[in-house]
């Protein structure tokens, strides 16, 4: 056996997620100039080692996903060459060349460049080796940095400064959409329907801020375009119920099908619809339901005026199967649905402004307006040809929902009284968002709390959890202790 071929896989990646090579100057395989802009993020799941890479390669500026192996005909061994899940890679990386020189290409036949990592090695590959098991010990085992310093910090203050943070991602989430809204209602863009630029090339032009290129702002009259917000609305909620795995496919699947093209077709053709353009209902292995999806998008006649998505771009490895796409899709039909029956814009702004009601009963109707009961089919199966053990009840948990309002319904409330200049709007989004409990901790949360030693100390409200995440994210996992209240406090 060669020694390449010991070299297991998790230890390229972690050459690759700490960059243990020389990064200023790296040429791809095919002689062209190599720069990383980001190496992307891991994927846990089935597909790409890495997502959402940007990497410069001659003069052209990728987005997409990194593949990692030991050597280049490790793509043609583990068959990626017919798997369209790569069709997004944009380079695969090796330590050394290996036996044979196999090319690498997609399934859809684009060649991608490859980069031979061993000329670049700071080090010999033993040392790399031993580094990188370092740095991984290290990383399991961290704290945050102030984690046994900042006990003597007033809890008032830590409280005060995770608060503010808690503001601060909301106004993040309020900024994102109206990027969103921005494409969406800008007569330019309206027909471009899917977001600009989410991967594949650009053209580099020396500076990362200006991707995607610019394009022309919305007026204040197009701003106020009604189809345009239903359909950030719609795009919203469908990447809220993609949460955590099919945020993306759900991001694209509802930019593809579109809330007014919804609307034009007949309500019980609307799941079959998505399913279709979903890319789910190709496989014709008999299940009964799917072939009766497939049966009523045939015999409504309902033009397909994009390609569909393909069914890979889904995600069903790792999830619990109540979080499975299938059943969120199931539920998304069923709330749009609602929409469209009680006009989703109109139910937001007269309920929220209601003065007789109370912030609490207002959560308590968004909560009710997402309730979705499991129906038919989708009371039996998490997914087709599968039957669930247990019968369901709901296609949507209530925590489900509570994200929802959290991250979708507050900022485009407060998106819409900023944009139309409603102040009372604003003060009545404010009070949902205090009167809002905070969904369950997660490890992030539970992170800060025993490391910052806030147990029990907090009110638990949405705010607080938001600025919990936001701390951890944006302050302590890049060690930005210099910016942080108590940071300036512990280290001064
Ligand atoms: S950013 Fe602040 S809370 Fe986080 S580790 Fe540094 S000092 Fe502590």
């Amino acid at each position: 056996m060669s020694r390449t071929t010991m070299l297991p896989e998790k230890f390229l990646h972690e050459v690759w997620a700490q960059q243990l090579f020389h990064t200023s100057y790296l040429e791809s395989h095919e002689g062209n100039r190599v720069s990383i802009l980001d190496p992307g993020k891991p994927n846990p799941d089935t597909g790409p080692d890495f997502l959402y890479a940007k990497i410069q390669i001659g003069d052209t500026l990728y987005a997409g996903d990194v593949e990692i192996h030991r050597t280049l005909d490790d793509w043609s061994a583990h068959l990626h060459q017919n798997d369209p899940r790569y069709n997004k890679v944009i380079l695969h990386v090796v330590m050394h060349t290996g036996m044979r020189e196999s090319e690498t290409t997609t399934a859809s036949g684009r060649r991608i460049p490859t980069l031979i990592l061993d000329r670049f090695l700071i080090e010999p590959v033993r040392a790399v080796w031993q580094k990188s098991i370092k740095g991984e010990r290290t990383r399991r085992l961290d704290h945050i940095a102030c984690f046994g310093k900042n006990k003597p910090v007033d809890t008032v203050l830590k409280i005060k400064w995770i608060d503010t943070l808690g503001a601060r991602r909301m106004e993040l989430k309020i900024r994102a959409m109206r990027n969103r809204l921005n494409e969406l209602a800008s007569p330019d863009n309206f027909d471009l329907r899917e977001p600009a630029a989410r991967y594949g090339e650009v053209h580099f032009q020396g500076n990362i801020d200006e991707i995607p290129p610019p394009v022309r702002l919305p007026s204040a009259h197009d701003l106020r375009r009604k189809d345009a917000w239903e359909q950030l609305l719609f795009e919203s909620i469908a990447e809220a119920l993609g949460y955590s795995k099919n945020q993306l496919p759900f991001r694209r699947l509802s930019a593809l099908v579109t809330f007014p093209r919804l609307r034009e077709i007949s309500a019980g053709a609307r799941e079959a619809f998505l399913f279709s353009m979903a890319g789910l209902l190709e496989d014709t292995s008999g299940d009964p339901y799917r072939n009766e999806l497939r049966r009523i998008v045939q015999e409504e006649k309902i033009k397909i005026k994009q390609s569909p998505m393909d069914a890979t771009e889904w995600q069903f490895f790792r999830l619990r199967p109540q979080n499975f796409p299938t059943l969120r899709i199931a539920a998304l039909s069923r709330i749009t649905g609602k929409m469209i029956e009680k006009p989703v814009l109109e139910w937001l702004l007269t309920t929220m402004k209601d003065p007789g009601l109370s912030p609490q009963e207002k959560i308590k109707q968004i909560r009710k307006y997402f309730d979705i009961p499991a129906d038919g089919y989708w009371k039996q199966h998490y997914t087709f040809g599968k039957k669930a053990a247990r019968g369901l009840t709901r296609l949507i948990g209530k925590s489900r929902v509570d994200e929802i309002t959290i991250n979708v319904i507050v900022p485009y409330l407060f998106l819409y009284a900023r944009t139309y200049k409603d102040i009372d709007l604003r003060s009545d989004t404010e009070d949902i968002f205090n009167a809002l409990p905070a969904p369950a901790d997660n490890t992030i949360t539970r992170k800060i709390d025993r490391e910052l030693i806030l147990n029990n100390k907090i009110k638990p409200n949405a705010q607080i959890y938001q600025g919990k995440i936001q701390l951890y994210k944006f302050y302590c996992r890049d060690e930005r202790c210099g910016e942080c209240e108590v940071g300036k406090m512990v280290f001064g």
